[in-house]
């Protein structure tokens, strides 16, 4: 392994890979997105439970799990992004989601979000971006959602 990429599996990520956060279906969700990272293989589903902010008028998570299978890169970004997001407005996802950007992107990371520092290394493999992004993606896309109840269908 070279340097580039061994600077790359900080121990963030490899801790998050080894023992993911928040992992499985969520029973409660009201809000399911699927991401689908082809030029990898690496998929992710992420479960929402949204209740109503009354303080500021907007949804918050309430609770957050995924589930999915591809690289180290892509399932410990997923696991870490839900230690994250949880108990936050759909806002202050999106404004989160931009640092992590800036970060896989530049490699240039503040100091007080020291966790998605970790994603630092990415900015060097431009392939792996799409890894780190896509439980970020499949996250926002829930938050989106109609708030309908979405049943999967089909079985895996
Ligand atoms: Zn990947």
């Amino acid at each position: 392994m070279s340097a580039d990429l061994s600077e790359l599996y900080q121990q963030v990520i490899l801790d998050h890979n080894k023992r993911p956060r928040n992992r499985g279906k969520l029973p409660t969700a009201n809000r399911v997105a699927h991401g689908d990272n082809p030029t990898c293989g690496d998929q992710c589903s992420v479960y929402l439970r949204l209740v109503p902010d009354a303080a500021n008028g907007s949804d918050r998570i309430a609770e957050i799990s995924f589930d999915g299978s591809g690289c180290a890169i892509s399932q410990a970004s997923a696991s870490l992004m839900t230690t994250q997001v949880k108990g936050k407005s759909g806002a202050e996802v999106d404004a989160l989601y931009q640092q992590f950007h800036e970060i896989v992107t530049t490699g240039n990371a503040p100091e007080e979000i020291s966790d998605l520092a970790a994603f630092a290394g990415v900015h060097a493999f431009p392939a792996r971006i799409k890894c780190a992004t896509l439980g970020w993606h499949a996250a926002i896309e829930a938050l989106k959602g109609g708030p309908e109840v979405t049943t999967e269908t089909h079985t895996d």
